[in-house]
């Protein structure tokens, strides 16, 4: 059964009412059906609100509560909208496009809503890659050519993971924004993408010198070996360059990285109703996050009108 939109009318008319879209994400949330987390009782009533009230032992439950839609005023319609229009966007979604698509007439709720989704699209600490997982950095943004370990100016380094199934091909990847190409922050980055005991496969550089000590088997190869590493790179850069036209903001640049490899992850779910839903899993599931602590999260500085 395809229990996802297969259109945006096809998701207007299934959405039309707020109910719809509670009943819909309380099928996400409990999938087998509700289940009170006080006494466990597997029968409630719903308020009409969002609550949910136990027939048991009557605690309330926001259907919400601990979700990316936690709090939010504004319809699930919108944001059900929002959620198409950004899973659609194969160059990568900027909060202009958001507020211009649902008409919203702050800036600064259509950047909310995108980092959401953001915080949707990886969760982080969860699901590590397992197995032989390549690892390499490179430099995104900028002019220059940066030179390893030392960083460069007006770039940001970037580190890459990728599962190497073998005949299957490439699996699942991980990138993150690092400092610098030290064994500290690569062996922080490895710590929080791969799980331990996998074997990474590196070039020779220092930096992963320090594998073996923290539970991982390490396979050293020629830079030129690292194959799906740098095919991922090249991609990465390519949609970048699509997507910003070189305009990296490093600040945004996460969020562009997050996207990138939500997208990638799932290159073989072809139907957009399925991203859509894979999403709306995600942000059933992740803690929510206030514009503050977003504001703070990218070193203090307010969300600049332009790229977002
Ligand atoms: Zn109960």
């Amino acid at each position: 059964m395809n229990n996802y939109p297969q259109t945006l009318s096809d998701l207007e008319r299934r959405f039309a009412t707020e109910e719809a879209c509670r009943k819909y994400l309380a099928d996400i949330r409990w999938p087998p059906g509700f289940s009170c987390p006080r006494c466990g009782c597997t029968e409630a009533w719903g308020m009409g609100n969002g609550l949910m009230r136990c027939r048991e032992c009557e605690f309330k439950v926001s259907l919400t509560a601990g979700t990316v839609f936690q709090g939010t005023r504004k319809p699930l319609l919108m944001w059900f909208r929002a959620i198409w229009w950004v899973v659609g966007q194969k160059n990568g979604a900027s909060a202009k496009g958001i507020q211009r698509m649902l008409e919203l007439g702050s800036y600064q709720t259509a950047w909310t809503w995108l980092h959401k989704m953001r915080r949707a699209m990886v969760r982080p600490g969860r699901d590590r890659l397992d197995g032989i997982v390549e690892v390499d950095e490179t430099y995104v943004g900028g002019e220059k050519p940066g030179k390893r370990g030392r960083g460069a100016l007006g770039k940001a380094l970037v580190a890459v993971a990728v599962e190497d199934k073998g005949a299957a091909g490439i699996g699942r990847i991980r990138l993150a924004v690092i400092p610098d190409a030290s064994q500290g922050s690569l062996a922080a980055f490895i710590a929080q993408t791969v799980a331990q005991g996998s074997t990474i496969r590196t070039d020779d550089w220092i930096g992963y010198g320090t594998l073996q000590e923290v539970g991982y088997k390490r396979t050293v190869v020629a830079s030129h070996e690292l194959k799906i590493a740098h095919l991922t790179i090249s991609q990465l850069k390519r949609w970048l360059g699509g997507t910003l036209q070189g305009a990296v903001s490093h600040d945004h640049l996460e969020y562009y990285l997050d996207e990138f490899t939500f997208r990638f992850n799932r290159r073989r779910a072809a139907h957009r109703g399925l991203l859509f839903f894979r999403l709306l899993q995600n942000a059933m599931e992740v803690e929510p996050t206030t514009y503050r602590q977003m504001v703070k999260r990218v070193r203090g500085r307010k969300p600049s009108n332009h790229k977002g």
